[in-house]
């Protein structure tokens, strides 16, 4: 009898791999850049066409390699990074697995151009699906150029997972922002189906290239942060407190010039903002640590976009210190403004546990008997008596409306007589331009503007006052979370749940009688809902006979 188990074939082997690393086009933009940054360019350009699933073509200036190199660099594990397992411990490079080129190979049509300095011509290596076709050689500018076509045309199954162009194209634009915001003396062009998206020169300072890419809106808002311990250094910067947005997009955190995600730093980050900014908002941060070669270990994730510091404990401090230390000095102390914000903002009040009592509830006409914690309604009825969370039950209302506008019922809409040009991310912008019509149909009208703006002409009525940038900044954030498999009709979900959070009257307002009873009403026509969209209770309610029983009457 054979044996069950069997070595699979190399280029089965290949495309497993291949999957760890490439997971869509941005990932093959993220390894190439690198590898150009590695071989020292002080230019790197970046072609797609259709998001990249058409084509992604990596452009440099760098060190190119020899024929004999050229052809070493597609095997797997070939690298010039590293030669032993010691050298792991030290690595300077972006790369040194050796296993970008190879996976990208093994699921693309892939052909390599380049040339080192000295030679005097340049060599091309055509590959299909792992497997070399030709290799020849080439008039080539010095420097390495790798085109990568039809992206896992091999693997029907990955290729049907990636997301439409608009899509893509934000991963691709972001990958590339990544690693521009903390490059800045490396020179980075962005094309997407021959129009020019980023063409950022070389600078001399990271603030102007935090500049070009965020905005000045961000810039004119950057503290420096700088310090150090023993275990390492960081620097880079972070917006005033007064500034926060909607989601945590905006911090960028990079090791070594490498950009991480990683789960001690943020939570220092917000740590450090806590007293500051009200939960869930987020500063900007672009920040760049530098640890001894010793102090992290960046080979625990395919994708190296994850690290483990031998000293978490101390750099968690670190950073922390550095951002209070910029946050409170005297220049940007702003106490007095940020608790007002503070008190305006702070999203809800965890409601208490509901008491299950169905038998009777109040009726109309109601009396407003007063406001607890200018946040609960108290509402007194003939039947008996209730405790009502505005905020939450005006979100309730605001998204059964929203709900049925996607049915065709019209909202009510409030048109700019001038429409407002809003500066925001391009891959922010990509996002609200893919979804304009969903938009469109919640009474939210946009339209495209030149490459980083959008002009708003029309909002709901309900978002009647709203600051226009932080809208539009926390919905595209929204959007971009949309998950592998999630369906638009969940995403709309969602938005109709963001966008009522943010219409629904505030906590902590007081609310007038007249205000009190249009919500009540509009209350009883949705036949009572008892929760808001995220799924919390929103009334407390007692028949007279409960409530009087508590006090041994009736
Ligand atoms: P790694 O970057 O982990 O070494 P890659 O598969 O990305 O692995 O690349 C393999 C090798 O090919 C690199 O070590 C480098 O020597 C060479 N190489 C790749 N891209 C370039 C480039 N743009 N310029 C010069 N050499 C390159
Ligand atoms: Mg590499």
């Amino acid at each position: 009898m054979g044996t069950k188990i069997r070595v699979l074939p190399a280029e089965v082997a290949d495309k497993i791999a291949a999957g760890e690393v490439i997971e869509r086009p941005a990932s093959v933009v993220k390894e190439l850049m690198e590898n150009s940054l590695d071989a020292g360019s002080r230019l790197i350009t970046v072609e797609i066409e259709e998001g990249g699933k058409r084509r992604i073509a990596v452009m440099d200036e760098g060190e190119g390699m020899a024929k004999e190199d050229a052809l070493l660099a597609l095997r797997r594990h070939a690298t010039s990074k590293i030669s032993e397992e010691g050298d792991l411990a030290t690595i300077r490079t972006l790369g040194f697995r050796g296993e970008a080129l190879p996976s990208i190979a093994a699921v693309s049509r892939l052909s390599l151009i380049t040339r080192t300095h000295d030679a005097l011509s340049g060599t091309q290596v055509l590959v299909e699906g792992g497997q070399v076709k030709t290799v020849g050689e080439i008039g080539a500018p010095a420097g390495t150029r790798v085109e990568v076509m039809d992206l896992f045309y091999n693997l029907p199954a990955r290729r049907k997972f990636l997301r439409g162009v608009r899509s893509e194209l934000a991963h691709v634009i972001e990958a590339v922002t990544r690693m521009a915001l903390v490059h800045s003396s490396v020179g980075f062009v962005l094309k997407h189906n021959n129009r020019v998206l980023f063409n950022l020169p070389p600078a001399q300072e990271g603030r102007s290239r935090i500049r070009a890419i965020l905005g000045k809106e961000v810039v004119s808002r950057l503290l420096r942060i700088e310090g150090s311990t023993g275990f390492g250094e960081v620097r880079g910067w972070a917006t005033v407190p007064t500034y926060c947005r909607g989601s945590a997009k905006g911090i960028y955190i990079y090791v070594n010039g490498r950009y991480i995600r990683d789960k001690l730093i943020s939570h220092a980050v917000s740590e450090a903002y806590r007293r500051f900014i009200p939960a869930r908002m987020y500063p900007v941060v672009v920040l760049s640590l530098s640890v001894p070669l010793s102090e992290v270990d960046v080979n625990c994730h395919p994708t190296k976009m994850e690290v483990r510091f031998r000293r978490g404990h101390e750099i968690h401090q670190l950073v922390c210190d550095t951002l209070k230390v910029a946050l409170t000095s005297p220049v940007e102390q702003r106490g007095g403004e940020v608790s007002e914000i503070r008190e305006e903002l702070t999203p809800y009040a965890a409601p208490p546990a509901h008491p299950s009592d169905t038998e009777l509830i109040p009726s109309p006409p109601w009396r407003m008997a007063g406001q607890i914690k200018g946040t609960y309604l108290v509402v007194e009825g003939d039947e008996g008596v209730m405790i009502f969370d505005h905020h939450a039950a005006h979100e309730r209302i605001l998204y059964e409306r929203l709900k049925r506008s996607l049915h065709g019922e019209r909202i009510a809409q409030q048109p700019f007589l001038i429409p407002q040009p809003v500066e925001v991310e391009r891959a922010e912008k990509e996002l609200l331009v893919e979804y304009r019509a969903e938009l469109a149909a919640f009474g939210l009208e946009l339209e495209e503007f030149g490459e980083r703006a959008v002009v708003v002409t029309s909002i709901p009525a309900f978002l009647q006052g709203e600051d226009l940038f932080a809208l539009l900044e926390a919905l595209s954030a929204e959007l971009s979370s949309r998950g592998e498999g999630e369906s638009v009709a969940h995403v709309l979900d969602r938005i109709c749940v963001f966008l009522s959070c943010r219409g629904a009257i505030k906590a902590n307002r007081r609310l007038q009688e007249e205000e009190a009873q249009t919500l009540l009403s509009e209350w009883e026509a949705l036949a009572r809902p008892t929760t808001c969209p995220h799924g919390r209770p929103l009334c407390l309610q007692w028949s007279w006979r409960e409530f009087e029983g508590w006090f041994r009457r009736g």
